[in-house]
């Protein structure tokens, strides 16, 4: 078994809030317990939604906190070539076609054919894109067939791609990354064996998974949290409006954010004495888990 190593990716679409706090303090306890090494990685991929500086007070903010990259920090916008590689190898196993829908396009088939509004591409240019209508996105061709995997919290998962989600986009026509091609790309590089992140990506990993067997790298395990939410019921996020994490109140906030996790009310005089604290408490609330 490699060394543990696990990773915290933030896009840098604005500040860290508590929900990202929470998912942050999980990834460095869960690596922290295991003696392992924690890595931050910025997924500015999309350039639209990166908001200038955010990259940077993302980092100062985990610093504060007490939360540091043991290794530089990866930028995912550095990272072009790599994910062109892998796309390369994914086009010569024959699993990516061009695709000339527009996100309406899909929209109109999917209810034209099923009354229904759920995003399962149906595979409209599998065959060959329309002669004359430019390509829009690159899609991956998924398997007919059910993706199992097992996450440390929720157990047993399974999706089947082809009913569940289509064949998805990889890369966009205008050279933009999608989220799942890079992400498996770099965990691989990155030697990352253990991811714990949100629960919203749950259902996103039987996508990353499949990526991994095409691209003939190994799979991490898998702890997916709870998410935080507001008062609504919805996740935080800058579009519902989330607080910053206030810079100033480390502790405060961490002690929020373990709370979250299930590790109690931990007090601590200063974020050092928190953290060892923490990293007992999570030693602990794993050995209650079932074990994966
Ligand atoms: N960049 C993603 C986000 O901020 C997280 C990706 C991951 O942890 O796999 O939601």
């Amino acid at each position: 078994m490699h060394r543990y190593k696990g990773r915290f990716a933030p896009s840098p679409t604005g500040p860290l809030h508590a929900g990202s706090l929470a998912v942050a303090l999980a990834s460095w306890l869960d690596a922290r317990a295991a003696n392992g090494v924690w890595l931050i990685r910025i997924e500015d991929l999309d350039p639209p939604r990166t908001v200038p500086g955010a990259a940077r007070l993302i980092v100062e903010t985990l610093k504060r906190y007490g939360l540091e990259s043991d290794e530089p920090i990866v930028f995912q916008s550095t990272r072009s070539d790599h994910y062109q590689a892998a796309f390369a190898r994914l086009q010569g196993k024959g699993l990516i076609y061009g695709c000339a829908c527009s996100r309406k396009d899909v929209d109109n088939m999917i209810e034209a054919q099923s009354g229904r509004r759920f995003s399962v591409y149906p595979g409209t240019c599998a065959g060959g894109a329309p002669c004359g209508k430019p390509i829009r996105a690159y899609r991956v061709r998924v398997p007919e067939k059910e993706i199992f995997f097992f996450d440390r919290a929720a157990d047993g998962c399974a999706q089947h791609l082809q009913r569940d989600v289509g064949d998805f986009i990889v890369k966009r026509a205008d050279d933009l990354w999608a989220y799942q091609l890079a992400v498996v790309v770099d965990d691989a590089a990155q030697g990352i064996t253990d991811v714990v992140r949100g629960a919203d990506l749950l259902d996103n990993t039987p996508r990353q998974i499949f990526l991994q067997h095409a691209l003939e790298t190994s799979t991490p395990r898998y702890l997916h949290i709870p998410l935080v939410l507001n008062a609504k019921g919805e996740k935080l996020s800058k579009q519902t409006g989330a607080a910053p994490l206030d810079i100033a109140r480390p502790l405060l906030e961490l002690q929020r954010a373990a709370q979250h996790l299930g590790l109690g009310a931990i007090e601590a005089p200063s974020v050092e004495a928190f953290a060892k604290r923490a990293i007992e408490g999570w030693k602990a609330r794993e050995e209650r888990l079932p074990a994966a």
